[in-house]
């Protein structure tokens, strides 16, 4: 039996475990932290749970077909509910926009706020459909190993249908006039943690996720997910061991053997999978004379997708006027992802709020759940914050009374996450949430490959890699790992 260490139980670690178990092939997994699914974590605070991490869940088929892949019913594992009217949009002026999945309920709403986008709507949704089935078909489903794998024929002829070279939010003015709708689909640019106003608008396809495929919850929150996985995986026979750090990854010439463990252990392999964010993780698990296609100075120089400030509320009540999702805008958008990629804080930042117990009371019976997010800066190269978090998490309830909504006096448990946190708690470089940004186009095409340019048998899986962040992503990125390390040994 061919032996395969996967570093990380994130998603894409815990995806490609499953598969390659599956596959006959003898799988330890090691994680660091005491929880398996990596940024997708659950928060315990009194009666109230929290999913950290991923709290709107798209392409629920892609976590589906790993269980698929290993001949199970992954409804043995999880539940899926899907949120029809699943995000309300509040303008900084108040102006409000409900996202749907019901094509209906949103031309009704786009009629008295910008007739042009009603109008517009249904080519809309047909544009982002096409940048959704292309994307999927030529890009989604490959492992990039080598140069090589860029200069297939097909791949080139789909690039250049995928408005790469067009930017999102000028894509998103050829269907809407009203600025405050401008900034709502514009905000599907943080989903890859970039900026609308650089990034390409290939990634409008979200708009398609969203928009027509669905927003979804798990049943007893979306940590669920990760549980089914790390189950699954087991079931087929992998060993995952969490709370166990993997400090080197041991080579023979261009060949992984095997890991050392921060105990001292050593143990051996055919073939190491790296799950972790691999420009934080390869400088400490590798000396740099072995990986000169990824050198200190490479990575120092790579461009971070943006950070998160996130605080956990635990309330006394449900507060009513919170539904699944909102999200509350700022002002100036454009000087918002400025500060954001100039290194500053926003002073004037949007607001998201998951309140799961909308949907699910089960997990939050006492009183509402709050996830609030709000997008902050990489943090510095020297790992340095420029602001007081106590004081920010202050400016962000002030800003969100303004809005109607009143939480400190309803506040039963608190605990805050700054990148300094994410950074720290997951090996995230620079506290990034998705790897690398897509604001540089080269960084949206042309991601980490899936196999070590140095070390032969040394793969990478999740938000560093291809296909990029985001947990379907990751997901996805699992498996072509897998899929990848399963035909190298057929051959
Ligand atoms: C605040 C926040 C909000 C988000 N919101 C959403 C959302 O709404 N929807 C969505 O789809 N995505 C969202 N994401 C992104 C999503 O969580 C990630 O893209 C995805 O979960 C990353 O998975 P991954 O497989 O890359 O691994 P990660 O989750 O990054 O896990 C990697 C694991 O490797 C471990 N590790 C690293 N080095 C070592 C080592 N040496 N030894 C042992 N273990 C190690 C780390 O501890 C970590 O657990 C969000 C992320 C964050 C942080």
């Amino acid at each position: 039996m061919k032996k395969v260490i996967v570093i990380g139980g994130g998603l894409g670690g815990l995806s490609a475990a499953a598969t390659l178990a599956r596959n006959g092939f003898d799988v330890k997994l090691f994680e660091k932290n005491e929880h398996l699914g990596g940024k997708l974590m659950p928060v315990k605070l009194g009666t109230h749970h929290f999913d950290f991490g991923p709290n709107t869940i798209t392409m629920p088929h892609v976590f589906d077909s790993v269980f698929h892949e290993s001949g199970e019913n992954p409804r043995d594992y999880f539940e899926w509910v899907s949120i029809e009217n699943h995000t309300q949009n509040v303008g900084p002026d108040g102006e409000k926009f409900l996202m749907s999945t019901d094509p209906e309920t949103v031309i009704e709403q786009l009629n008295s706020i910008d007739p042009y986008a009603a109008k517009h709507y249904p080519a809309f949704l047909e544009e982002v459909k096409r940048l959704y089935h292309l994307s999927e078909k030529a890009f989604f489903h490959r492992t990039f190993t080598s140069w090589k794998d860029y200069f297939s024929p097909g791949l080139f002829s789909a690039l250049q249908k995928v408005k790469p070279l067009e930017t999102m939010d000028h894509f998103h003015q050829r269907y809407f006039k009203n600025p405050f709708l401008l900034q709502v689909f514009n905000r599907y640019a943080t989903y890859i943690g970039s900026s609308p106003y650089v990034s390409p608008a290939t990634f409008s396809l979200i708009a398609y996720l969203e928009m027509v495929q669905g927003v979804f919850y798990v049943k007893g929150g979306t940590v669920k997910i990760a549980e089914g996985l790390a189950e699954l995986a087991r079931k087929n026979g992998a060993d995952l061991l969490a709370n166990t750090e993997v400090s080197r990854i041991l080579t023979e010439g261009k060949r992984a053997v095997g890991v050392e463990l921060s105990s001292g252990e050593k143990i051996e392999a055919d073939t190491v999978v790296l799950n972790g964010d691999l420009l934080e993780a390869m400088p400490s698990l590798l000396d740099e004379k072995n990986r000169s296609h990824l050198s200190n100075r490479k990575i120092e120089n790579s461009s971070p997708s943006i950070s998160a400030f996130v605080i956990l509320a635990g309330l006394d009540r449900h507060l009513d006027d919170l539904i699944h999702h909102q999200v509350y805008f700022s002002a100036d958008y454009k000087k918002e992802f400025r500060e954001l990629f100039g290194g500053e804080w926003p002073d004037d930042p949007t607001i998201y709020i998951s309140n799961s117990s909308y949907t699910d009371k089960s997990v939050s019976p006492d009183g509402s759940n709050l996830f609030i997010l709000v997008n902050a800066p990489p943090l510095a190269a020297n790992g340095k914050m420029s602001i007081d978090p106590e004081v920010y998490k202050e400016q962000i309830y002030n800003r969100l009374r303004k809005f109607g909504i009143t939480i400190k006096p309803h506040l039963k448990h608190e605990k805050v996450f700054t990148p300094i946190d994410i950074n720290r708690k997951f090996r995230a470089f620079r506290g990034a949430l998705y790897g690398l940004s897509s604001n540089r186009k080269k960084d949206s095409f042309l991601r980490p490959f899936n196999r070590s340019q140095d070390i032969q048998n040394l793969y990478f899986a999740g938000g560093t890699t291809h296909p990029g962040g985001g947990s379907p992503m990751v997901v996805i990125s699992g498996q072509n790992v897998a899929r990848e390390i399963i035909s190298a040994f057929d051959s």
